[in-house]
């Protein structure tokens, strides 16, 4: 039996034949409607209105691009799907026509009917109706019958075929609603053309990265939104005069250190390395060689540091400790804009 898989060719020109068809219809149509537009306000109001509808040429063909690859990619899945399903279920044996008892004919297979992933479809060598529809166990599935669109109650069919036309009444004999149908069987598959390589890089490929209309005004939108938000930060700075805040390196704070804690009679005062995580934090110590007491030293140390660092993006963390006069404490620096609006509100807030 022939496999459902084709060659990757198969499903590539089917998608992009009918792309190709479509787009040149659209082109067309599109260029007759411009053809006699000399107005350039008017040219351009077409333009916008074609920019927004999705059925125009133009977002036709992006649509069409964007979705190639993954059309065709779910084509082949579905058709090696069917190939497995085959492959795994046998043609089931043994079943019977109803009315004459002879074997009947396996026809086809039916996919994905009424979520039923498989059925093997049966005819009767003499023809006798109707065919039968069998699971991959061997068991007649039995499609419901049909029913009245009105009343719901079952419907009587009946069907003749005439110049290869088939025509069904179906008749309700409970509310007596009688509809009549036509299906032409003598449909004649639409000539494949050939595809050219022109057509398929002009109609088919060039449109993949191009941005449609709408796409384009969001961007724009975008743009305009994210201007307006650089804009409301800059002011915000600006009213909290972050510029202000010093942002000290590590050796200009201990500079800047080293002179106010001599003032208050320490000395020594040294960094140990920094830990540069989220934040960088930096231990530091120094020596009180008077003879104040722990309390009175922590207090004094701790008033200093504060007040000679709180116009800078620096701040102490937690207590300082003390021990034999040694004492022991962390800086911690804010480098993020957040937090630096957060000082500069807190220095504001002090100075004025
Ligand atoms: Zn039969
Ligand atoms: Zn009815």
């Amino acid at each position: 039996m022939e496999k459902h898989r084709k060659p990757d060719y198969f499903y590539i020109d089917n998608y992009d034949r009918w792309t190709i068809r479509t787009l040149k219809e659209l082109e067309a149509k599109e260029a007759a409607e411009m053809q006699d537009v000399d107005d350039p306000i008017k040219r351009f109001a077409i333009e916008v209105v074609r920019g927004a509808d999705s059925m125009a040429y133009r977002n036709t063909a992006i649509s069409r691009a964007r979705n190639r690859q993954e059309t065709i990619r779910e084509w082949i899945m579905t058709d090696e799907h069917k190939d497995r399903l085959i492959e795994k279920h046998p043609v089931p044996k043994g079943v019977t026509c109803d009315l004459c008892g002879k074997a009947m004919r396996f026809n086809t297979h039916f996919f994905d009917v009424q979520s039923i992933p498989l059925l093997f479809v049966f005819e009767c060598p003499a023809n006798h109706g109707p065919r039968k529809a069998i699971y991959p166990n061997g068991q007649e599935h039995v499609f419901p019958k049909p029913t009245c669109k009105k009343c719901g109650y079952e419907v009587a069919r009946e069907s003749h075929n005439q110049n290869n036309i088939l025509y069904t009444t179906t008749t309700c004999s409970m509310c007596g609603t009688v509809e009549k149908d036509e299906l032409d069987l003598n449909f004649e598959p639409e000539e494949e053309f050939m595809i050219t390589e022109e057509d398929r890089q002009k109609y088919c490929l060039s449109f993949f990265k191009e941005r449609t209309f709408m796409e384009d005004l969001e961007a724009i939108n975008n743009f305009v939104i994210r201007f307006d938000e650089d804009q409301k930060d800059k002011e915000l700075k600006e009213h909290y005069e972050i510029d202000k805040i010093e942002r000290l390196t590590i050796p200009a704070l201990e500079t800047r250190l080293q002179k106010a804690i001599e003032n208050e009679g320490f000395i020594k005062l040294g960094f140990d390395r920094p830990e540069m995580k989220t934040w960088t934090v930096v231990p530091f110590n120094l020596q009180d060689p008077t003879d104040r007491n722990d309390k009175k030293s922590i207090k004094t140390i701790t008033s200093c540091i504060k007040q000679t660092i709180f116009t800078t993006n620096w701040r102490l963390v937690g207590s300082i400790d003390y021990r034999l006069g040694f004492l022991t404490g962390k800086l911690k620096a804010y480098e993020r804009e957040e937090d630096l609006i957060k000082l500069a509100i807190e220095i504001k807030g002090n100075v004025g």
